[in-house]
């Protein structure tokens, strides 16, 4: 008999809470964390940084097929160089969403995503783990919040205009679900969570349950 290793999908709209909550049960379960977004987000500084609009999929696929996007313990590392602060500016998460809707941009990092699961068990959060990247995932979660309560959670993190922030995420929202090409959706095998009336401990404490009942107590399933 040997373990398998575990995939936890976790998807959901921005804001959610997905980064902190997969980071933590990650860290709790000794697997691994992937940010998929920050590999989006990765594409999308490229194209901010080269003055490329960021829906040019003739300019854009090369250059995310071509780069060299390593995320390792929470910092996130374009052709070598650290990237981690620049990839969260406004400017950016907007490009990041317009990129993300390149097909062969997407082509070519889900391809990067699936290669983590060789390494070990991993928490990946994202748009489509469960549908698309890792759809045979033993856990799925989707993980949501009203577009209120997100607002504010982010005006709350990283400061701003609540009513700005609010529209970005609407659109962003708007964007991510209506794309032709792997849309945010909920996979139909997936838990899912509002953690609008919920706080951070809950939530992780919600998704630990989860996986554990799902798994050999987080160990893997045995075969
Ligand atoms: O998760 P985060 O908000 O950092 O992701 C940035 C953008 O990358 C999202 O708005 C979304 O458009 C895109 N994304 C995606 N598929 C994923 C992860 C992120 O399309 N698996």
């Amino acid at each position: 008999m040997s373990e398998k290793r575990v995939i936890v999908a976790i998807d959901g709209p921005a804001g959610a809470g997905k980064s902190t909550v997969a980071k933590e049960v990650a860290e709790r379960l000794g697997y691994l964390h992937v940010d998929s977004g920050a590999m989006y987000r990765a594409v999308a500084l490229m194209a901010v940084e080269n003055d490329i609009d960021p829906s040019d999929h003739n300019k854009l696929v090369p250059l995310a097929s071509h780069a060299d996007i390593v995320l390792r313990a929470g910092t996130v590392l374009l052709n070598g160089r650290d990237v981690t602060a620049e990839i969260r500016l406004p400017a950016v998460s907007q490009a990041a969403s317009r990129v993300s809707a390149i097909p062969g941009v997407r082509r070519a990092l889900v391809a990067l995503q699936q290669d983590y699961a060789n390494e070990s068990s991993v928490v990946m959060e994202g748009r489509d783990i469960g549908t698309v990247v890792y759809p045979h995932a033993q856990v799925k979660i989707y993980l949501d919040a009203s577009p209120e309560i997100r607002a504010r959670r982010r005006v709350a993190d990283e400061g701003g205009d609540y009513e700005r922030v609010l529209c970005e995420i609407r659109e962003r929202d708007d964007r991510d679900a209506t794309r032709p090409d792997s849309p945010l959706r909920q996979a139909e095998d997936a838990h899912f969570l509002d953690s609008s009336g919920m706080d951070l401990e809950q939530v992780i404490t919600e998704v630990l349950r989860i996986v554990r009942s799902k798994t050999s107590n987080g160990r893997g399933v045995t075969s």
